[in-house]
């Protein structure tokens, strides 16, 4: 009736145009994937990623990917009801895609996890540049009911780099886990990135 009355004195309403359907699909995609966010992470700067994308960015660089201010990583804020709005959206083939891309993101999160720690044992450290070493477990420190505390030090460096870090914190992971991967390591004192390794 409302149309009608719109049509009689001239009026269309005004559909929705097919290109802003398409913007607020393109505003809930990874900028680092494109796929439609996976567990949505808020940077410090404002810009949302997967939080499995971001998190294999800052491996390389500790810059935002699209607006390269420094993100730190534990400002980053984990955003439950974009994860929503973003599965609500999906087609009945996406759904299913999200889901596998989400289980796997689980898996990752799992195989990243420091299992029955002891000392001696071999572990990947995230130091405080931001690079990912070998090091190996010195001391467990007890934390009643919280996580343990390990007396972490880095392998090939002097004492005085030694950290005292908790057992569940994300700057930890079973040996090898980066390390094993092509990723900035230091040579000769510097960072070297990827893409100057072998030369
Ligand atoms: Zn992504
Ligand atoms: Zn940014």
């Amino acid at each position: 009736m409302f149309e009608k009355l719109l049509s009689l004195i001239g009026v269309k309403r005004q559909r929705q145009e097919p290109s802003e359907n398409k913007k607020k699909h393109k505003r809930c995609k990874c900028p680092i994937c494109t796929e439609p966010i996976a567990k949505c992470v808020l940077t410090s700067c404002g810009h949302t990623f997967c939080e499995y994308c971001l998190e294999q960015s800052m491996i390389y660089s500790s810059s935002c990917p699209l607006c390269r201010k420094k993100i730190i990583r534990t400002s980053s804020i984990p955003c439950k009801s974009i994860d929503s709005y973003v599965y609500s959206q999906l087609s009945d083939k996406q759904k299913e895609s999200y889901v596998l891309r989400m289980r796997q993101i689980a898996k990752w999160n799992e195989e990243k996890k420091l299992k029955n720690t002891k000392v001696g044992m071999k572990i990947d450290a995230l130091d405080t540049e931001g690079v990912w070493c070998s090091a190996i477990i010195r001391l467990k420190i007890d934390n009643g009911e919280k996580d343990p505390f390990l007396y972490v030090h880095y392998a090939g460096w002097d004492s005085s780099y030694d950290e005292v870090i908790s057992e569940s914190s994300y700057r930890l992971a079973p040996a090898g886990f980066y390390t094993s991967k092509n990723i900035p390591k230091y040579r000769m004192g510097s960072i070297v990135g990827v893409n100057d390794i072998g030369n």
